[in-house]
């Protein structure tokens, strides 16, 4: 595990923070990059956002059931 993360990993972490809860080196060398980066610190605000969003909204998310809106979609 690198200290330093670049640009890619961080944000692969971040996309990975979204599935699993992440390690405590992963964090730390994350929050590291994202205090330099704000580019990354953006993208993060977006990651926040929307795991946030589909904690809340479930429903809203539209690969959470791809069959109903697809069937919705050819019946129309
Ligand atoms: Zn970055």
């Amino acid at each position: 595990m690198k200290l330093w993360l670049s640009c890619h990993d961080a944000s692969r972490t971040m996309s990975e923070g979204m599935d699993r809860e992440l390690g405590l080196l992963e964090r730390g060398t994350l929050r590291m990059h994202l205090m330099i980066c704000g580019a990354c610190h953006r993208v993060q605000g977006q990651f926040a956002f929307l795991r946030e969003a589909a904690r809340r909204y479930p429903e809203a998310l539209p690969d959470e059931s791809p069959s109903d809106t697809d069937a919705a979609r050819h019946r129309r």
